[in-house]
């Protein structure tokens, strides 16, 4: 994509993004995004919060959901798998040592409610769940963000104090030092056409307007895929390899173009660093294909985070 062209875009998804936050903050007129039950902002600001790990966020989410689904979001809080971010042990990470990402973090668990919103939303047009659903990825987001910086503490003048770091993440400036870049897996074109857009995508692009990190296009999907739940596990990890390419485009401007040419000589001799977002993490085959896709093609060190809405 060229710059002005990019720049167009930008600008054209930052007003589309801008309009939805702006619907997000706003006091509810039309109930509850998820059951059209009432809701009472203020009220339900003042209760304590069931999840510690969400409470800075829940006060934008108590805006557009009601407090009962508020209070039925399974927040993935406790993480025992330190590679997928599972809650429980898993043995998915153990078979695989190859990997190409560092980490995966999800915000909830893929429950029977976590998975009727994004049923509501993905199938039934339910747009107005759109930021809140990507909203939803923002705690794991700082903790992910805050644990990076907690081990590579970023070396620059006023940078790396921790206590603004956790205190003041909210500061679009602070969160962006540690992202270059926020992709997202894509869908296939079909699929795009019948459903009119990507839930991956749209997440991807709250996350780059809320903090500033630049959206990049760098993945492509092939193929549209059979339906993947009649297929055994080896089919589908041999599938899902070869289902994603990578838009060399994209990537070279990403390693090579404004962007890069802006970091300072610190940040360029460190790896690129990406958050590869998507709505559901299940064996981790999707990501994994992307990720080693994008490495192959890479002419500089990529590290990959991925961060997704839901973990099942
Ligand atoms: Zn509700
Ligand atoms: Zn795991």
């Amino acid at each position: 994509m060229r710059l002005i062209q990019r720049i167009q875009h930008l600008l054209a998804q930052t007003q589309a993004v801008g309009s939805r936050s702006i619907t997000l903050m706003a006091p509810s007129l039309s109930g509850c995004a998820v059951c059209g039950k009432a809701v009472n902002a203020k009220a339900a600001a003042s209760r304590p919060g069931t999840s510690s790990y969400a409470g800075e966020i829940l006060h934008t989410l108590r805006h557009s959901l009601c407090a009962a689904c508020c209070d039925a979001i399974p927040w993935l809080e406790r993480i025992k798998c330190p590679i997928c971010g599972r809650g429980i042990s898993c043995e998915d990470c153990t078979r695989r040592p190859d990997r190409h990402f560092v980490v995966n973090r999800s915000a909830v668990s893929y429950d029977s409610v976590m998975r009727g919103w994004l049923a509501l939303y993905k199938y039934r047009g339910y747009e107005r769940l759109a930021p809140v659903l990507a909203e939803m990825l923002v705690p794991p987001l700082l903790r992910l963000t805050k644990d990076i910086s907690e081990s590579e503490p970023i070396q620059q003048q006023g940078k790396s104090r921790l206590r603004r770091l956790i205190y003041g993440f909210f500061n679009k400036q602070q969160l962006s030092d540690y992202w270059d870049a926020i992709t997202y897996v894509p869908i296939s074109a079909q699929r795009a056409e019948d459903r009119g857009f990507n839930q991956a995508k749209e997440m991807a692009a709250h996350l780059s307007e809320r903090f500033g990190v630049p959206l990049f296009h760098l993945l492509v999907r092939e193929l549209h895929s059979e339906k993947m739940s009649f297929k055994s596990r080896a089919e589908r990890l041999r599938d899902v390899r070869n289902l994603f390419r990578v838009d060399e485009a994209e990537l070279r401007e990403l390693e090579e173009g404004p962007l890069a040419k802006q970091l300072s000589p610190y940040e360029r001799r460190r790896a690129l660093r990406i958050l590869l977002v998507d709505d559901i993490y299940t064996t981790g085959s999707t990501v994994e294909a992307c990720s080693s896709a994008l490495l192959r093609s890479a002419n500089y060190d990529l590290r990959i985070y991925v961060l997704t809405w839901s973990r099942s």
